[in-house]
């Protein structure tokens, strides 16, 4: 598609068909404020960073230390300010309208590498295995040793736009009681499909992005109103593990990382899967970081929770990864409508993240 092929139309996410996304790529069309991109901070050491090497007595006791801790390459320690902790005692309390559950669980923040500036694209291959297996371990290691937690949620904040307080390149996980709700969304969405079609969403997705191709035209005049390309929401393809742009994201250069053979939760991620995930990770962030260049950004893993609802989904629900670059702030119409704008069209985002390696 052309950059003067103007689109404008009401997207249906095809996992969460409640959501949609108001695609309008008019030239020159900037209905929202751009976010600051962040210059790219090389400083292998910083004195005053409490995540640095040698202040490690800064920051709450180590949790885990990768390899360990005298020679550190990746800390995990518990969160300075916990937005959920294990100390309070309360019980779950309902009153009228008002039903409030004790704020327990836990939350941990994991230094993703030792150098102060490094970013994820600058990782190596086998630094990025390493941090996706501590993902996994600290996972693991807290659903079996604490049976109130549903939901451990990994997530990356990169830039203040995107919430991170500190520089220092870390990743956070929050082990909760509940399941949240954008998965829960998912969860139940993605068996519905699956009680319809007999397939999993995610299946069909990439397979679609793989070997779809179809042409629509205008029944009247006969022209040309969308054409369909093999691979045009295909981003990076590795042996294991795709990287697409969505059809329907609420975040312009949003890209989302899944296991191209139906897997429901991470924790079945094998060695040989770690190794092309790292691969196809640190080619789409190069992508994103050649496009965007400083961008703030998210991302967060989706995988089946420990509850009810698990045991059912085996077989509907695929575990990815999300990446959300923050390159525009959302208006009173997104937050007021819940239809978030893209000014750029996902399968030109698509084209452009392709071409930039
Ligand atoms: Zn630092
Ligand atoms: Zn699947
Ligand atoms: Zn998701």
């Amino acid at each position: 598609m052309s950059e003067n092929n103007t689109v404008r139309e009401i997207r249906i996410n095809p996992i969460m068909p409640s959501e949609s996304v108001l695609v309008a790529s008019a030239r020159g069309l900037r209905p929202r404020q751009e976010e600051e991109r962040i210059p790219h901070d090389s400083r292998a050491h910083v004195d005053s960073c409490p995540f640095c090497k040698g202040n490690e007595e800064q920051t709450p006791p180590t949790i885990l230390a990768v390899p360990d801790e005298e020679n550190w390459n990746i800390r995990v320690v518990r969160n300075l300010f916990p937005v959920l902790g294990t100390e309070s005692d309360q019980s779950n309390i309902s009153f009228g309208m008002q039903q409030v559950m004790d704020g327990y669980g836990h939350h941990e923040v994991i230094i993703d590498h030792f150098e102060h500036g490094m970013e994820i694209h600058g990782m190596s291959h086998e630094h990025l295995e390493m941090l996706v297996g501590t993902y996994r371990r600290r996972m693991e290691e807290l659903y079996n040793s604490d049976d109130r937690i549903k939901y451990v949620l990994v997530f990356k904040n990169f830039g203040s736009a995107a919430g991170a307080s500190i520089k220092h390149t870390h990743s956070q996980l929050i082990a909760m009681p509940i399941v949240p709700e954008n998965v829960y969304n998912e969860v139940l969405s993605s068996q519905n499909y699956y009680r319809k079609y007999h397939q999993c969403v995610f299946c069909s997705l990439i397979d679609e992005a793989l070997t779809f191709e179809a042409t629509i035209y205008n029944r009247d005049s006969g022209e040309v109103r969308r054409k369909i390309d093999v691979g045009q929401y295909v981003v990076e393809r590795g042996e294991r593990f795709i990287a697409i742009k969505p059809f329907a994201s609420r975040y312009e250069w949003e890209v989302h990382i899944l296991p191209l053979r139906h897997q429901s939760d991470f924790m079945q991620i094998t060695p040989e899967d770690t190794v092309d995930f790292a691969r196809v990770l640190k080619r789409t962030m190069q992508r994103l970081d050649k496009v965007l260049g400083g961008a703030q950004y998210n991302y967060y893993f989706h995988t089946v929770p420990r509850c009810e609802l698990s045991n059912d989904c085996d077989e509907s629900y695929h575990w990815h990864m999300e990446i959300c670059p923050r390159t525009s702030i959302p208006t009173g119409f997104e937050l007021g409508s819940g239809l978030f704008i893209t000014t750029i069209s996902p399968e030109d985002a698509a084209a452009r993240l392709r071409e930039a390696l």
